[in-house]
């Protein structure tokens, strides 16, 4: 290091590390000992019965990521060209791919000043003949106005389709995310709060959608009913491809999913320390910090903050950089992209998904960040705003 770095802290704070429980390899190689490593062995059972248990789902099927659990999903509630389907913009890209693979058009909605999810009240508007799903994302694990939702799809006769890749552990009015639409998806990738490098998991809901389910993600067979012996052989049933994960990855999953208790708490402690932290900055106007509804259980998944310009969020996460301190921003909006305008259609001005979206920086989080790697980010953040 130069002398004109002296003040430069060589005590990096990434912006994620993905913890390891310590079984993991060890769960992956009695999967190996045990000769079955595709797919829906023991482990992956164990997986399913785990978050069957957790959600209430009615099923529970692991993917190869949340992104191929909506794929599967829209095929399954035979969305096809022409149909519309209504999210935010404010969103990774593969809650709207899952849909325009199929030919339907993306509808983007604005969303709430406070939690960043879908506005609920703007939804009934949105819906014209064409309208089949509504899908909520559940921005940070803090659940969008589900009540609501729930009330606006069965009037209009429209499937609600969770996105819950931020949500595992998270609930609303004590109901699991993921587990409250006709169907749900979780993401088990290195960035969530329980990994399995990359994962995920269809939650079927509705029971009458099981079957179908099991079939579509068996490459159109129903080889899950030969296996529990329901039928004498195996045959093409339906369209399908394969969206089962190895044993292997059910193995890792499986030594997460068994600490997931204690990693959401580490998180949430995480979250309430920065949100303590940061209360004197929000106090005089500098930022604003993150907001949870009463009916909202989180599970401590990220911790953002909204500056008051887009100028501000640049100092801050320069500031950051030159820390040594990882910080990123959050989505570029949906409707602003390149495929999004191509593909998608955006319902009215979409303003608080522009605003929002040019203001916030998420801080580093992760389970086993030190209280005092937090109180540097936090005086990091200080100086830049209050200086
Ligand atoms: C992470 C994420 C996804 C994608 O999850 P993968 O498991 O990486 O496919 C989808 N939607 C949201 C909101 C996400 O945060």
């Amino acid at each position: 290091m130069d002398a004109g770095s002296e003040d430069v802290p060589t005590d990096f704070v990434p912006f994620n590390q993905p913890y390891a429980t310590g079984k993991e390899l060890g769960y992956a190689a009695e999967a190996q000992r045990g000769n079955h490593l595709s797919g829906d062995g023991q482990f992956t059972k164990r997986c399913h019965r785990w978050i069957e248990e957790r959600t209430g789902c009615a099923k529970a099927l692991l993917t190869h990521s949340c992104t191929s659990a909506l794929d599967l999903a829209a095929l399954l509630l035979d969305i096809k060209s022409g149909d519309e389907v209504i999210l935010p913009s404010y969103t990774f890209v593969s809650t709207a791919n899952a849909f325009v693979l199929r030919g339907a058009v993306p509808v983007f909605v604005d969303i709430r000043e406070d939690t960043l999810n879908i506005d609920e009240r703007l939804i009934e508007e949105a819906i014209t003949p064409r309208t089949r799903a509504i899908v909520p994302v559940h921005y940070a694990g803090v659940s969008c106005e589900m009540d609501s939702i729930l009330g606006t799809a069965e009037r209009h006769n429209l499937k609600v389709i969770e996105d819950a890749a931020q949500g595992v552990m998270a609930s609303y009015k004590s109901r699991a995310l993921g587990a409250i639409g006709n169907l749900g998806s979780f993401s088990f990738h290195e960035t969530k709060n329980v990994i399995s490098g990359e994962g995920g998991s269809l939650l079927v809901n509705d029971p009458k959608l099981v079957l179908r389910a099991e079939i579509m993600r068996e490459k159109g067979t129903d080889r899950g009913r030969f296996f529990r012996g329901e039928v004498d052989k195996y045959t093409w049933q339906d369209v399908g491809s394969s969206f089962l994960p190895s044993e292997i990855t059910a193995a890792f999953l499986w030594a997460q999913l068994e600490q997931a208790e204690r990693i959401t708490a580490g998180r949430l402690a995480n979250w309430n320390r920065y949100h303590e932290m940061l209360a004197p900055i929000e106090q005089r106007g500098a930022l604003r910090r993150p907001i949870v509804p009463p009916d909202c259980q989180h599970n401590g998944h990220i911790y953002y903050i909204l500056l008051n310009s887009e100028a501000d969020r640049q100092r801050v996460l320069d500031g950051l950089k030159q820390h040594g301190i990882g910080a990123v921003f959050h989505y570029v909006p949906l409707h602003s992209s390149p495929a999004g305008k191509r593909f998608g259609r955006a319902h009215g001005e979409l303003s608080l998904t522009t605003s929002l979206s040019k203001r916030l920086v998420r801080l580093p989080m992760w389970f086993g960040l030190s209280e005092a790697q937090q109180q540097r980010v936090c005086d990091v953040v200080r100086t830049i705003l209050l200086n």
